[in-house]
């Protein structure tokens, strides 16, 4: 097409766009249904379409039972047809009327039931109705507990918006590329994330803004409001507008007043669609439990999985050990079906990768919780809980990730003997969660202990991964809140004794948390994968500080792949995780840490001790003795040497300076947000500017207010000027506000 037609079709699609909005607004307001409103039920396939009321014009949509029937632009309507959706799930009906016209939600559905798309459609719908662009920055915060679910839902956004013009990104991992990560936050429109990353960029990234929020979504909603997240969510909410729509959506509700309370949701509706469902799981899934002692789960797990090698399975494990261990030893010997293994000490990429390679094949995936919450695999078999669930809600996630969307799934859950009250809570949900006890037969028992013990021998490193396993699996019981269920007193010493044999084990490990209580000490919980929600919001925590050799097989964990050398306390294993505990260089350490003096006899090298919590960016100065000196006291020596100065008169002048410069700092912050508005402003209508010039044409009269339009354009999607003035003077001011705001502390710290 020629230019001139090219800016013609391009102002005719975006008068289109305009009408269409108009349109749906008023459709919107005229048909939305009544505060509180459920949409009735479907009636029988015989008796024909659920008929809508309203006018023709702009019919009620609370009833509508197919996405085409609701109040969407033909973009999203378009997308959705292609990816397949016609017909709404329960969830959607109920949650997408009040969404669409502007109420929070807060959503519960069983797992598997549709709940993503019941906060996307609204959202793309949202900020185009709202003619989002480029230059309006972030319109939707997403918030997911995992980085894995979160990339999920960013695909359902992709698949969603495929027809629209706006941008997102996934913001979760490890820090990696966090520069060019910042450099584009402004640009996004929808941001995925967990809590932990959004809350570095507001730490960091020099003016992120998120002061034009449009929504705010918590997915997994519960588990975001529990107290792991705690702290990172009350920062996020304190730094993004209060007048927002908020959606909150998972499997298993919050139902904690102060929890929604922190979220300030405004008269919220409240949808449950199965709330008076018979059963809490989904109606597709068969549920059984076997009680099995301690020491026969790898036994049973094993024969298990050589009875079901054509179905794709989830073995659920309590901590990164015992995933480790099992994984590399039924790897070893063999079973006859691809294993995988999954854990929250793996790089994201990792992470993704297995679950985009466990969607494509038949295989067993030995996991944490870490895949618990919402993740959406296809054609899940079997789901084995090997370890108890620490909850019934933590037992509904984890079941849920069988039988998605009518699809047919079994789950199986091994019990100790010692955790049978864990059954008395499921049957106390009255009937919820229909579960069917299963006696182990005997006959069908792999007995694999003397396998394993010889694979033991034949690889010593795999015996510490064991040693480990078993005291972190001890260690994840002692650690449960729910003590009645998990109560490791109730195990006895002859129990320990058959475990730690039925992992090969030659010997009983340590279990120096048992005798000593109180020496259970923080590190302890980190081995515990139960946390992995939480580490995965800190991921600058979990390094994992080896190469990795194969991205799919292993996170490149030293305790298998590089043996260590040995330390004084190898034989009293405190199963303390490695990756926490400082390692020992492979060099020859005893040349770095003494010194050999003349007479042959190691000199120690004094050790020097940093102030940990000195200023960033100080320089420490030691004096002979090895001590730091204060900042600024080296300075004040050599003054001295002089003219002797006064003690009082020095913290004297020190407050002053402490006083004058604080002044200044606080005109200066004022003086410096004041122009970063204005640059940012000025930038917007440049940016806005430009993008319709090259939309119509120059020569083209500046449109009216209803004439914006957002359609594609080719460098529609360009949103960074790396020459704009604007972004230097920022970078300038941001220097200058470091400088003077690391000059400030130095000079509290001296006068106090
Ligand atoms: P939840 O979040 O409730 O656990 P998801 O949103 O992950 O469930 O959806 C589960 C599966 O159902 C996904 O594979 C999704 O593609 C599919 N799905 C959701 N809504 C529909 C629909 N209306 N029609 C067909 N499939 C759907
Ligand atoms: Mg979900």
């Amino acid at each position: 097409m020629r230019r001139p037609q090219r800016r013609v079709a391009a102002k005719q699609s975006r008068l289109r766009e305009a009408d269409e909005i108009r349109l749906l607004d008023e459709w919107i307001d005229a048909g939305k249904p009544l505060p509180g409103t459920k949409p009735p039920p479907l009636p029988s396939k015989s008796a024909g379409p659920v008929a809508a009321s309203g006018d023709g014009e702009h019919p009620e949509y609370g009833a509508c039972k197919q996405f085409d029937e609701l109040p969407l632009s033909q973009k999203t309507k378009d997308a959705l047809r292609k990816a397949g959706y016609t017909e709404m799930s329960e969830i959607q009906r109920a949650a997408l009327p009040h969404a669409l016209c502007g109420r929070d939600v807060l959503g519960a559905a069983k797992t598997g039931s549709g709940k993503t798309l019941a906060f996307v459609i609204p959202v793309i719908e949202k900020l185009y109705r709202e003619r989002w662009g480029p230059e309006d920055g972030v319109g939707c915060i997403i918030l997911s507990p995992t980085n894995d679910l979160a990339g999920q839902i960013f695909e359902v956004i992709r698949k969603v918006g495929k027809f629209h013009n706006l941008s997102g990104g996934v913001i979760v991992g490890k820090r990696k590329g966090i520069e060019e990560e910042k450099a584009r936050m402004n640009s996004l429109n929808i941001l995925v994330c967990t809590p932990g990353r959004l809350v570095q960029h507001f730490n960091e990234t020099a003016n992120f803004d998120c002061s034009q929020l449009q929504m705010l979504v918590l997915d997994e909603a519960d588990q975001i409001l529990d107290h792991g997240f705690r702290s990172q969510v009350d920062a996020i909410i304190s730094q993004i507008p209060r007048v927002r729509q908020t959606l909150l959506f998972s499997a298993t509700q919050t139902k904690s007043v102060k929890d929604l309370a922190r979220v300030s949701l405004k008269d919220p509706e409240y949808i449950s669609v199965h709330e008076e469902a018979r059963t809490a799981t989904p109606d597709t899934l068969e549920q059984y439990a076997m009680i099995v002692p301690l020491e026969q789960k790898l036994n049973m797990l094993w024969s298990f999985i050589k009875r079901h090698l054509n179905s794709k399975t989830i073995v659920f494990l309590s901590s990164v050990k015992q995933v480790k261990f099992v994984f590399e030893i039924f790897k070893k010997l063999r079973p006859g079906i691809p294993l995988k293994c999954m854990h929250g000490r793996m790089k994201h990429e990792v992470q993704q990768a297995i679950v985009a390679d466990f969607n494509e094949t038949t295989s067993v995936l030995f996991s944490t919780d870490i895949t618990a919450r919402g993740l959406d695999i296809e054609n899940v078999d079997w789901v084995v809980q090997v370890d108890c669930p620490e909850s019934i809600d933590n037992y509904i996630h984890r079941v849920g990730r069988t039988a998605r969307y009518n699809k047919k799934g079994k789950a199986l859950m091994f019990l100790c003997p010692e955790e049978e009250r864990m059954l008395e809570k499921l049957k106390a949900t009255g009937s919820k969660i229909p579960i069917h006890i299963r006696k182990p037969k005997a006959e069908q028992l792999e007995q694999i202990s003397q396998n394993i013990a010889s694979v033991l021998v034949k690889f010593p490193n795999l015996q510490q991964l064991g040693k480990r396993a078993f005291v972190t699996y001890l260690k994840s019981v002692y650690l449960q809140k729910d003590k009645e269920v998990f109560d490791l007193s109730r195990f006895s010493s002859e129990n320990f004794a058959a475990y730690a044999a039925s992992l090969g084990l030659p010997v009983t490990p340590n279990i120096r948390f048992i005798s000593h209580k109180k020496n259970v000490v923080k590190k302890d919980m980190d081995d515990i994968d139960m946390k992995q929600m939480k580490s995965s919001s800190k991921p600058e925590v979990i390094i994992n500080p080896q190469v990795n050799r194969d991205l799919i097989e292993d996170d490149g964990d030293d305790d298998i792949l590089c043996p260590k050398k040995p330390t004084a306390d190898t034989n009293t294993d405190d199963g303390l995780d490695d990756i926490l505990r400082p390692k020992e260089s492979t060099t020859d350490t005893n040349t770095k840490r003494e010194k050999v003096t003349e007479l042959g006899r190691p000199l120690k090298k004094k050790k020097l001790k940093i102030n940990v919590h000195r200023p960033m960016g100080t320089r420490v100065k030691y004096d002979d003795d090895g001590n730091a000196i204060p900042p600024l006291a080296s300075v004040a020596e050599e003054v001295a040497s002089e003219a002797v100065v006064h003690k009082d008169k020095i913290s004297q002048r020190y407050a002053e300076m402490l006083r004058e410069m604080r002044e200044h700092d606080k005109e200066d912050k004022l003086q410096h947000n004041k122009s970063l508005r204005e640059k940012k402003l000025q930038k917007k209508v440049k940016l806005k500017r430009k993008r319709q010039e090259t939309e119509t044409g120059s020569d083209e009269d500046s449109h009216s207010e209803s004439d914006r339009g957002r359609n594609a354009s080719s460098n529609g999607k360009k949103y960074f000027d790396s020459d704009d003035e604007g972004d230097d003077a920022v970078k300038d001011g941001d220097v200058l506000a470091q400088q003077e705001a690391l000059a400030l502390k130095l000079l509290s710290k001296m006068h106090s």
